[in-house]
């Protein structure tokens, strides 16, 4: 099964009227980092709780290598979900947290220890094996529930925003950690996230999810340099949608053009600058088109040092044909 696709087919929940996934399709390859994105609400959680088994499907299949186990009990799914840190036993030692699948499934007592200190290794957390779950940080709890996950040895891990109750700097720290883990165990990892820059770190494929459809599936790559409509454009940031006589179209907003307006030399959008905000590594420019149109502008600050704008300059903004992505109108 090392070699086994994960593949959603027409896959659907409905929760009385409300239809929370909408007969998506998609692919994860073996050994790969998948994360589902999206705002709140687009169906994420319903996806994972599908393929993990703890939510039945209102239509449609997952297949798993040449398994159909759209109908099959949790444990036999092959997959392990990853629960938030709350989810330890708060009375057992993180040793018999790990452990504790095993003894469910009658493993003797030396065995299920010896695995568990191995796992517990995998995750750099040994040497707390006797430590009760209220004597670890935020940090080490998720490592212990990703030990107890897996411990099962499944074949996909499902992780639902196992990152959020993190502070920003462990957040950096454990995503690595978890893209080192999919790496060495050379399994399928899915992981729903908001976070455009947790998906965009993580993933060998990013799966924009809206109103329980998928607007647009790709590597991080192809979705931020190829945004196929503008609801993905606006998402994931970085991106200008602008409607012209033509359709929506997106620009990155570090590859507009900015000028100073003089006779002859108007742009394709003309202006006035509204704030200009110093973030560090870029200067960000909000501009308001005289049509009422918004754009964001981003410069290096050494681009932005040669022309440097003030509020309520005017400015000129253009965009070369290269930078246009076209888009579709959403799924
Ligand atoms: P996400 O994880 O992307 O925030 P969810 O999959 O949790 O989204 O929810 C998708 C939609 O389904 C939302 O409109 C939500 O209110 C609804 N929903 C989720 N779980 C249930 C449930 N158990 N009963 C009724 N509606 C639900
Ligand atoms: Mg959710």
């Amino acid at each position: 099964m090392r070699d086994a696709d994960l593949e959603l087919v027409h896959l659907t929940k409905r929760y009385g009227d409300t239809t929370a996934v909408d007969a998506i399709d998609l692919k994860v390859p073996a050994n790969s980092y998948c994360c589902l994105l999206g705002p709140s609400g687009c169906g994420k959680s319903s996806t994972l709780r599908m393929i993990a088994g703890h939510e039945a499907a209102s239509g449609g299949d997952i297949v798993f290598g040449s398994t159909n186990v759209t109908n099959l009990p949790p444990a036999k799914r092959g997959t392990a979900m990853m629960f938030q840190s709350y989810a330890l036993f708060p009375h057992l030692s993180c040793l018999d947290n790990v452990a504790f699948s095993l003894k469910m499934r009658g493993v003797d007592k030396a065995t299920r220890h010896k695995r568990a200190h191995e796992l517990l290794a995998l995750v750099a957390m040994d040497t707390y094996a006797d430590r009760l779950p209220a004597q670890l940080s935020g940090g080490q709890q998720q490592r212990i529930a990703l030990a107890r996950a897996l411990i099962t040895e499944p074949q996909i891990v499902l992780l639902d925003e196992p990152l959020s109750a993190l502070d920003p700097f462990l957040r950096l720290k454990m995503r690595v950690e978890l893209r080192r883990l999919q790496q060495q165990l050379g399994i399928i990892f899915v992981h729903v996230t908001h976070s455009q820059d947790e998906a965009m770190a993580l993933a060998d494929q990013i799966v924009i999810m809206n109103h329980g459809r998928i607007e647009q599936a790709g590597t991080p790559r192809d979705v931020f340099n190829n945004p196929a409509t503008a609801f993905v454009a606006r998402f994931i940031g970085g991106h200008n949608v602008i409607a012209t006589p033509q359709g929506d179209i997106a620009v990155r907003a570090d590859r507009l053009v900015l000028k100073r307006p003089a006779p002859g030399t108007n742009g394709l959008i003309d202006g006035t600058v509204r704030s200009v905000e110093y973030q560090g590594t870029y200067v960000q420019l909000a501009i308001e088109g005289t049509d009422g149109r918004e754009i964001t502008a981003t410069a290096d600050e050494a681009t932005f040092d040669q022309t440097p704008f003030s509020p309520g300059d005017p400015i000129a903004v253009s965009w070369g044909e290269r930078d246009v992505h076209r888009l579709s109108q959403a799924a």
